[in-house]
């Protein structure tokens, strides 16, 4: 009988060792992670805003979208700065 292969779940083209391929298997914990953050999202459960409340009190969900913004701006300046390093 021949084992069934396998595809990684993460990408799908490289056959998987057990779940993920050799490159994605070290990314397994982030992809973990991901996967809770968006089936919490899914459920509209905001599980993060207990801990800013404590630190920021009722200006927390003011306080996390100004650090949304900020990361997400530094995320698309990473990400073009790679680009035009690529291009270069
Ligand atoms: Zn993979």
């Amino acid at each position: 009988m021949k084992r069934k292969e396998r595809r990684c779940d993460n990408c799908r083209t490289a056959l998987a060792l057990r779940r993920y391929c050799r490159a994605c298997s070290l990314k397994a914990s982030a992809l973990y992670k991901r996967n809770e953050r968006q089936q919490a999202k899914a459920r509209g459960e905001s599980y993060w805003l207990d801990w800013w409340t404590k630190v920021y009190g009722t200006a927390a969900l003011l306080n996390r979208r100004e650090y949304q913004r900020r990361y997400m701006r530094a995320y698309r300046q990473r990400k073009r700065k790679r680009r035009e390093g690529m291009a270069a």
